[in-house]
């Protein structure tokens, strides 16, 4: 059988493309985390102080808990009209073009650059720095800043530990090998600040989330012996919650953490469309059963957009997980 799997760019070729070039977008995916917005502004950062322009591009705000990160402040969804035409914009984070949304502009794929870690990865760049054994895209543009021997400062150090802290869950999801404990290790070295990130990224919820959490939770419902468990928010439990979709970050790892739960599913029923977080504790691959309804991600942390009503989703991706061996 022929290996088709795409091969990545190497980290001088990136490197060598990062040099020669003048102006950057660095572009960031919908409901934007904390790993492909600290990539894109780490690397950002580090341009600048190469001479280089940078301009930041997301089609949605940035949520409440990342407004903290350089540069974050900078981010929008308008190119500067005098922006150079040859830019290159650098896509963090995402398996594809669509998951930075609707209001992209018509690209060339010789002015794209994708860095990221997600299987699947649709090598959509002219250039696809694609490593799916990295933590997250952070440590990937970490290993480019080392090549390019940019100083890590305090503020990027800041921007690439939000983006493993986010991906690991706080250093406690399977991805946290030692290599990433050092990369860690090396960031608060050069001034991350870590109290700062626990305290915005996982210990600043508002009161809604905890009284839409406590909502979500009641709605819980076991499957498959107990290997199942989905629950799902929509538009009145937030509206009775005083809550928004900032809110619903947490509920799915409270479904995950239940004795014998296998796989989690959050179904975000609200704003016009159903969003589906699905969690693995190892066994089942839910990046394969995402992939089957259009969606992606990684082995145990995956994600979809269902078409359809709301019983609807819930029994195409029961079915998904079933083919998948729940
Ligand atoms: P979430 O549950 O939204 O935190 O997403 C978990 C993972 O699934 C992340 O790695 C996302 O990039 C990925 N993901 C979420 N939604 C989608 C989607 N609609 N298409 C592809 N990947 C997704
Ligand atoms: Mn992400
Ligand atoms: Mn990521």
């Amino acid at each position: 059988m022929i290996d088709e799997k795409p091969v990545a760019a190497t980290t001088e070729e990136v490197v060598a493309e990062l040099r020669k070039r003048e102006a950057f977008v660095m572009v960031s995916h919908v409901k934007p985390d904390g790993d492909t917005l600290g990539a894109g502004l780490a690397l950002g950062l580090a341009l600048k102080r190469l001479g280089k322009r940078v301009h930041y591009f997301q089609g949605e705000s940035i949520p409440r808990n990342l407004r903290f990160l350089a540069d974050a402040d900078l981010v929008s969804n308008v190119v500067p009209a005098d922006f150079p035409s040859d830019a290159l914009w650098v896509f963090c984070d995402m398996s594809d073009t669509g998951r930075a949304g609707e209001t992209l502009p018509q690209l060339s794929r010789e002015n794209i650059l994708d860095i990221d870690h997600h299987l699947g990865n649709a090598h959509f760049g002219a250039l696809n720095y694609v490593l799916p054994h990295e933590c997250s895209t952070g440590t990937c543009v970490m290993h480019l800043l080392r090549a390019m021997n940019v100083p890590i400062t305090p503020e990027i150090a800041t921007c690439l530990l939000t983006t493993i802290m986010t991906d690991t869950g706080g250093f406690m999801h399977s991805n946290t090998t030692p290599e990433v404990l050092m990369l860690s290790a090396e960031l608060i070295g050069s001034g991350a600040d870590k109290e700062q990130i626990t305290e915005e990224i996982f210990a600043n919820k508002r009161f809604p989330a905890l009284k839409l959490l406590g909502r979500a939770l009641g709605e819980a419902k076991m499957a498959h012996q107990g290997r199942y468990m989905w629950s799902f928010v929509d538009d009145a439990m937030l509206a009775e919650c005083h809550a928004d979709g900032e809110d619903t970050e947490e509920i799915i790892g409270y479904l995950r953490s239940v004795e014998g739960v296998e796989v989690a599913a959050l179904f975000k029923a609200y704003d016009g469309e159903i969003r589906v977080s699905l969690r693995s504790s190892g066994r089942i691959n839910v990046q394969a059963a995402a992939s089957r309804l259009g969606g992606g991600g990684h082995f145990r942390a995956s994600g979809l957009t269902y078409v359809g009503s709301l019983p609807d989703a819930i029994a195409a991706v029961d079915a998904a997980l079933v083919a998948e061996g729940l």
